[in-house]
């Protein structure tokens, strides 16, 4: 029986895309680079996606994707840009925005007082915690568990034994790793990382990406709203 959930934050709780799209088009008008059209956010999420993975495979760490990610893109696009001048006003933007993937809200509400609620993530202290702020989600968790101020990131072994000790330190009754589910649209990161730590899985996957048969969850959802029927 299911005790805790652990909600991945980016692309699950919050939509990091959405924000993206938003950044985009005010940052290129701002930055003077001309108009943000829809074929340029493709590039970006392919990057994007590439450097997040180099991350999980401990290739790069999260301060280099900083110093790369933009000029990345531009170079790719055509664009003569500063990608670090952009990154900075990227991040800061980031920070005061909060658009909440679509039956979240309500998911949670949904989760409150049935399971102790926790969320989990590998991007920066700070932004995440205020973001989930804005998005009036914070008061949901019982903790967060955020890869800058844990000292690991997901899917390491080490973040997740952190998390199902720190869960039990907040738990009456002793919590084993099969009562605890993992949500996250991440194969590599929340699947993997919780099937390792004998944690059950669902994948959100609005997109419906093939999933390797190795590497099935538990439960695949196409929306949050689906979650409600198992939990
Ligand atoms: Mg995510």
């Amino acid at each position: 029986m299911i005790k805790a959930v652990i909600f991945d934050i980016d692309n699950t709780l919050l939509s990091f895309d959405a924000y993206v799209k938003y950044a985009m088009k005010n940052g290129f008008e701002e930055f003077g680079i001309g108009p943000y059209q829809e074929s340029m956010y493709p590039v970006f999420h392919r990057i994007n996606l590439g450097l997040w993975e180099a991350i999980e495979r401990n290739e790069i760490t999260f301060e280099e994707l900083e110093k790369v990610r933009w000029n990345k893109v531009f170079q790719a696009l055509g664009i003569s840009a500063d990608g670090p001048a952009f990154e900075t006003y990227f991040r800061d933007c980031l920070f005061e925005n909060a658009i909440p993937v679509e039956g979240a809200a309500d998911l949670l509400q949904y989760l409150q007082g049935k399971y102790l609620l926790f969320a989990a993530s590998n991007g920066p202290y700070h932004q995440q915690v205020n973001r989930l702020r804005i998005a009036g989600m914070l008061p949901f968790f019982s903790q967060l568990f955020i890869s800058e101020e844990m000292g690991c990131s997901k899917p390491s072994e080490q973040f997740f034994q952190m998390c199902l000790l720190r869960i039990n330190q907040k738990a009456g009754d002793l919590i084993r790793p099969e009562e605890i589910m993992v949500i996250g649209d991440s194969i590599t990161a929340d699947i993997n990382g919780g099937k390792q730590a004998g944690m059950k899985t669902c994948l959100y996957n609005p997109e419906k990406r093939t999933v390797p048969f190795d590497q099935k969850p538990n439960h695949e959802v196409m929306s949050l709203e689906e979650v409600q029927t198992f939990l």
